[in-house]
């Protein structure tokens, strides 16, 4: 959905209840958009619920085969990070974060020359009021990020995720107009407020089906010990790790 169609539809969920209103009386009116605005509020928050804008959350295989994003870097564990990866073989997708990027391009560049993906998580992680930016603000939060990305990297990025995954009617629009892709997960163990890594790895190892895409956090200091863990789960039970969030 584009930008303009966006504000179209936007304008336009508001016309059942002034026909519901007109026909039944003011009340039923006011229940018809209370009854819109908390539907809209939900596919906000409930993305499944949206109509608007497509989010991959799992790619297509019918192989023991997962997807490893790595989101909020670049941060001061990213090179230990590197290291586990590289100890496993296992290359991954990281969302990177605008002004971490600009603060540490260097980071940014041992990220790409490891082999791993480097995509766009916003400028300043604004994940408390994201889900009600303009497009305007949406814009150039994402647009700041991918540049920044370019600045210290030369690469242009192709995937975008939301801070916390949270996004109004208009994000669609404006990934659309730069060229971005939005990346879900079907895989989480909380580990952004959760700091026991055994029971991150339980919520992680029990959602697992062929083609998930698995969100993991780096910065704090459980993040480390929880990537090893996982690796070394993930291939007790033989899945395979592979780059494939864009098919
Ligand atoms: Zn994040």
């Amino acid at each position: 959905m584009t930008v303009r169609l966006a504000w179209l539809t936007l304008l336009g969920l508001h016309v059942p209840p002034l026909l519901v209103g007109f026909r039944w009386g003011w009340l039923a009116g006011l229940l018809c958009m209370v009854a819109i605005h908390i539907w809209v509020i939900l596919s906000i928050f409930l993305p499944r619920l949206a109509p608007w804008g497509r989010t991959k959350r799992r790619f297509r295989t019918s192989e023991k085969q997962v997807c490893l994003t790595i989101d909020d870097g670049p941060t001061a564990d990213t090179p230990e990070m590197l290291s586990i990866l590289d100890a496993a073989g296992v290359r991954a997708v990281f969302f990177l974060i605008g002004e971490r990027v600009a603060a540490n391009p260097q980071l940014c560049r041992e990220i790409r020359e490891r082999g791993h993906v480097l995509a766009n998580h916003t400028q300043t992680h604004p994940s408390a009021w994201f889900w009600c930016y303009s497009p305007a603000a949406q814009r150039l939060e994402i647009a700041r990020t991918s540049r920044a990305i370019q600045d210290a990297c030369g690469e242009n990025v192709r995937l975008f995720r939301a801070p916390v995954g949270f996004r109004n009617l208009f994000n669609g629009g404006v990934l659309r107009e730069l060229g971005l892709h939005n990346i879900g997960w079907s895989a989480r163990g909380f580990d952004g407020i959760d700091t026991n890594v055994e029971r991150i790895l339980q919520r992680i190892l029990a959602t697992l089906t062929p083609g998930a895409i698995i969100l993991l956090h780096q910065g704090k200091p459980h993040h480390p010990e929880l990537l090893r863990r996982l690796l070394a789960e993930l291939k007790a039970r033989e899945w395979e790790v592979v780059l494939r969030v864009e098919s």
